[in-house]
């Protein structure tokens, strides 16, 4: 076995690679193993928010983050029989951040900017197709088994950060519960370069249209809009991919006979689970690891990252002899505490919302909307919460 490193982080997706980045900044080395044999290209969460935007530019990311994607200062809410109910603007929240609007740009960006900009640092290593197939741990430390080139090897950490996504091997070694439920709708986004701002003057490049049958949420990247709307669940997978279905999905939110391309569709399956702990004696859990809620606000990757700098900072202090190992114990109540009250809460809220068929419900919905969008302050507290920044501020109260 290898002489034990300070920090191993296994995965990286967007929130090991941010866990790493600041370790390192902070002089620490850390070694992160990763499955597979390159970064992802997989596109899935493409939504940055304010105080993440903040963070990121504390680490130097953020400037070539937003030259790679579109700035999107407004989010709107709209119902299919009523049109806009509200158009807000982050501007309206510019005192509490340099940033005040969301950033898309797809998260694998994000990771090849942390990654080239720390490859050539020698407190970083990054191994790719080294899948970690156990965990272990005793007072001191943690043993970590992974297989490399086929074959089997161990390495020693004095801590371990499991940012290995939603089926973590670090969760399951350390025999975390993952409590939940998974949707029986699953989500269907088409990527497509149809131009919704010309077939709806005045969308917001984030924009949620509620509706009792097919709800929907339009989002703009660089060069594409994506579409996501819910699959029912006797839908097969192949028919809710299929041509026929595609066509007919996105005929529902193009004006009748326009034409459309579609350059990806992915369909996936959509849980909120929260991991009954985040802290196992030396081993944590951060992101998609300890929480997966579904996409509506763009929470569990803006969640992830910061989990991922709650822990990197509290663990740097800790290594660094700056504070005491007591420290690492709020990471679990801060960052779980929120994860159940803010990012699993908003994210069912939202989708309830957008969903809902009783007309109690749904007035309910157009009442607040409206009422934010007729009243300054309530308009505030509404960017607040969607932005993240309460939960940021809940978790640092705790
Ligand atoms: C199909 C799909 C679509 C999504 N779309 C959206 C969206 O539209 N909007 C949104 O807000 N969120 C979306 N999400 C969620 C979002 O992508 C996640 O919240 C985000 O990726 C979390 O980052 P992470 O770093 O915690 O985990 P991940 O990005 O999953 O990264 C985990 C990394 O760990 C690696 N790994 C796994 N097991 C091991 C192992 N045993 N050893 C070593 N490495 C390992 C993986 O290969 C991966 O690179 C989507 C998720 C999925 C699955």
């Amino acid at each position: 076995m290898s002489k034990a490193v300070p920090v191993i982080i296994a995965g990286a997706g967007p929130v090991g690679m941010v866990a790493a980045a600041d370790l390192v900044r902070r002089g620490i080395p850390v070694t992160v193993l990763e499955k597979m044999n390159d970064l992802s290209l997989e596109s899935r969460a493409s939504t940055f928010h304010p105080p993440t935007l903040d963070m990121l530019d504390d680490l130097g990311f953020a400037e070539a983050l937003i030259a790679q994607g579109i700035k999107a200062p407004t989010v709107q809410y709209s119902t299919s029989e009523d049109g806009e109910l509200g158009t807000f603007n982050f501007s309206a929240i510019a005192d509490l951040t340099r940033h005040p609007y969301r950033v898309q740009s797809e998260q694998f960006k994000l990771t090849r900017i942390i990654c080239d900009a720390l490859k050539s640092n020698p407190l970083f290593t990054i191994r790719f197709g080294t899948p970690i197939t156990s965990v272990t741990q005793d007072a001191d430390g943690v043993n970590v088994g992974l297989e490399s080139n086929g074959s089997a090897e161990q390495c020693r950490c004095d801590w371990l950060i499991g940012a290995d996504g939603a089926s973590s091997i670090v969760r399951h070694t350390q025999q975390i519960e993952f409590d939940g439920f998974t949707w029986p709708e699953r989500f269907l986004v088409m990527t497509t370069t149809f131009d919704f701002e010309s077939a709806r003057p005045g969308v917001s490049s984030v924009s949620y249209v509620a509706d009792p049958v097919r709800w929907h949420f339009l989002l703009r990247i660089a060069g594409a809009w994506r579409v996501m709307m819910p699959v029912a669940s006797e839908k097969s997978d192949d028919e809710a991919t299929s041509d026929a279905y595609i066509q007919e999905s996105m005929g529902s939110v193009v004006p009748k006979g326009a034409k459309f391309d579609i350059k990806h569709i992915t369909l996936y399956r959509v849980h909120q689970r929260v991991a009954k702990s985040f802290r196992h004696g030396r081993t944590f859990l951060a992101g998609d690891a300890a929480h997966i809620n579904n996409p509506l606000g763009g929470m569990g990757m803006n969640g992830g990252i910061h989990d991922a700098l709650n822990l990197s900072n509290r663990l740097g202090r800790v290594i660094l002899g700056q504070a005491d190992e007591a420290a690492l114990d709020s990471y679990d109540r801060q960052r779980r505490t929120v994860t159940m009250e803010a990012i699993q809460g908003d994210t069912i809220r939202n989708k309830r919302n957008l969903e809902a068929r009783n007309e109690s419900d749904r007035q309910q919905f157009r009442d607040q909307i409206r009422e934010a969008y007729s009243d300054p302050e309530k308009g505030r507290k509404l960017l607040r919460r969607i932005a993240m920044f309460d939960s940021l501020e809940r978790a640092a109260s705790l």
